[in-house]
């Protein structure tokens, strides 16, 4: 296990230990779904005659953003299945809608035209459906949360308490369990030194510790290497990038419930990805550009092909007369099924993107996220009760997954993304038909993914130019300020803060030589894919670099970096806690 941060092992520090029964970590719709299920258990659980009562319990959360919802983003049209069966009557309950959806179009674009599909295809009928923020969504299910009251439990949600590592205890049988997390130092200079205003993180100690960091979270990072749950998964867990802007656009110009969908141009041949477009509340418009992270291009890059996007004539439409008001980028799991790792194991779950819970022919997670939390709130009731936290005993969420209606969806789309990968060509759709036909099987299941990082080309093999960096092609768009926004002024957009006095939390792992010959070879890829510009190379007059400039605070969070990196030279550490984005409407 890698220990590249100074924090958590001061011997100069005393670390207050606090006890819990459960621990969230990670305030996203799956363990909020999670905390909101176990909630209502427990209270149908106790209000059960002679059963044993579950009482005297401490059940947290923890954030790394300053408030729940920060670091929350997503398209997205919520497939609101899971939610019924949290709150049924979720719309009477001031639920965040931007709107049902009631108009839909699908296009294959090229650069100037493209063909809308005269009809929709069956994973992308959104009919009724609501367009939501999700940071606003993951806000009210925080605030429902905060203002609850069960009896026998003392909950506690904590935003701006970021998990740094895992704490560890060795079981009689030689193996380890989770116990908990520690949290990240606060008030802690560049060179280790303590300021005025620090603050030891504290062991959080719990009987179980429900992960739900979202896409490559570097807790479960930790647990993979300690507990190898991804060695029975046949796929490694990859990823796409998302850049998203919030527009507010002139009154009527685009229709309420409107939402459009898009593959094709701007992306390259072979390269799998698309666009959403969707009408959100008070003349706003989400829009935004995924692009899958398997793609051979040294230089892609999200937010251009975002720019890009906007300037096809029927988006342009759309957004004619508005302006930019919010930004934001993320990495988002999309292996699915043949991605999982394992999901249980002692003393912990993983729930929601953190385990590749997707469904990548309809572009959704966060329902399968939401009943993954559910399921594993079902699982921990049990657990109380019988006060069996091992691995076999959390397992039964496991076996509940993937035998639910969440798992089984996964599964009847388990072969799409890797269908899909290389491009939307003649085998794909093969593919793609035969798989609706069949359940998802196709000749060759499970279709084989590649790491993502593994995938990136040499300049010379992509190019067919050696020693080719970003500035020497010319760019597709021309920067208005207006329409076309340059990454950095979209990045102050996103709220985007870190206290500067910090260390850097982007690690470069293996020297900067690593970084110098990939620049050389690969043009150096973290200076285009960073969706937030936070990596940079500045050669001297004869052309030379020395290391990769870093500028952590503009850092939103979004991991791709930690994924896409083809030295695997980067690790994405934790900063303290209440840093990073803040999104309110992505
Ligand atoms: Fe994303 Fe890494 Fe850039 Fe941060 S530094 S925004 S995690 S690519």
């Amino acid at each position: 296990m890698r220990e590249l941060t100074t924090q958590g092992m001061r011997p100069d520090v005393v670390r207050d230990d606090l006890d819990f029964d459960v621990l969230f970590v990670g305030g996203g719709p799956a363990n909020l779904a999670g905390l909101w299920r176990l909630l209502d258990r427990i209270e149908a659980h106790n209000a059960q005659p002679g059963v044993k009562k579950l009482e005297g319990l401490t059940i947290g959360l923890i954030e790394k953003g300053g408030e729940i919802g920060d670091h929350a983003f997503s398209g997205a049209v919520l497939d609101p299945r899971a939610l019924v069966e949290l709150c049924p009557d979720y719309l009477a309950q001031d639920f965040p809608t931007e709107g049902e959806v009631k108009e839909e179009e699908v296009w294959l674009l090229s650069e100037q035209g493209g063909f809308q599909l005269p009809f929709l295809p069956p994973f992308f009928n959104n009919h009724g459906s609501h367009v939501v923020s999700l940071s606003r969504m993951v806000r009210w299910m925080a605030d429902r949360l905060g203002s609850r009251e069960v009896e026998g439990v003392d909950v506690m949600l904590l935003p701006g308490f970021a998990g740094l590592k895992v704490l560890w205890e060795d079981q009689a049988d030689g193996t380890k369990r989770v116990a908990g997390v520690q949290t990240a130092d606060q008030g802690v200079n560049a060179d280790g030194s303590k300021r005025g205003n620090f603050e030891p993180g504290s062991n959080l100690r719990a009987k179980v510790t429900v992960f739900g960091e979202g896409p490559r979270g570097h807790l479960a990072r930790e647990l993979e290497e300690v507990l190898g749950l991804q060695a029975d998964a046949p796929n490694p867990q990859v990823f796409e990038t998302g850049a998203k802007e919030v527009w507010e656009v002139p009154e009527g110009q685009v229709p309420e419930g409107f939402v459009l969908h898009s593959t094709g141009w701007p992306l390259k041949d072979g390269e799998s990805g698309g666009s959403f477009v969707y009408k959100m509340k008070g003349n706003r418009v989400a829009v935004g550009y995924v692009v899958s992270l398997d793609t051979q291009d040294p230089f892609a890059d999200a937010h251009l092909v975002l720019q890009q996007f906007k300037t096809h004539p029927r988006i342009a439409s759309l957004l004619q007369g508005g302006k930019v008001v919010q930004y934001g980028g993320k990495a988002l799991a999309i292996g699915g099924w043949h991605s999982m790792p394992r999901l249980a194991f002692a003393g912990g779950m993983l729930v929601g993107d953190a385990a590749q819970m997707v469904n990548a022919a309809r572009l959704k997670g966060i329902h399968l996220g939401m009943k993954g939390g559910i399921q594993a709130a079902d699982t921990l009731v049990q657990a109380l009760v019988e006060d069996d936290f091992s691995a076999a005993s959390l397992s039964r969420y496991s076996q509940a997954f993937m035998e639910g209606w969440a798992g089984q969806e996964m599964r009847k789309v388990r072969n799409f993304h890797q269908s899909v990968a290389h491009g939307l060509n003649p085998l794909a759709m093969l593919r793609i038909g035969l798989g609706m036909v069949s359940g998802g099987w196709v000749p060759g299941d499970p279709l084989k993914a590649e790491a993502d990082a593994d995938r990136t080309q040499t300049t010379e093999r992509f190019y067919g130019k050696k020693g080719l960096h970003r500035e020497d092609l010319p760019l597709p768009v021309k920067f208005d300020g207006e329409r076309l926004i340059q990454k950095l002024d979209d990045v102050y957009l996103s709220g985007v803060m870190h206290d500067e006095h910090q260390p850097g939390h982007l690690k470069i792992v293996k020297g900067d030589d690593v970084c110098v010959a990939c620049y050389a070879s690969k043009g150096a890829p973290c200076t285009t894919f960073c969706p937030a510009q936070v990596y940079e190379m500045h050669p001297d007059a004869e052309g030379k670099v020395e290391k990769v400039e870093i500028a952590f605070s503009n850092c939103v969070h979004c991991k791709t970096c930690d994924i896409k990196c083809p030295e695997g030279n980067v690790l994405w550490t934790v900063p303290e806690g209440g840093g990073g984005p803040q999104y309110s409407l992505c």
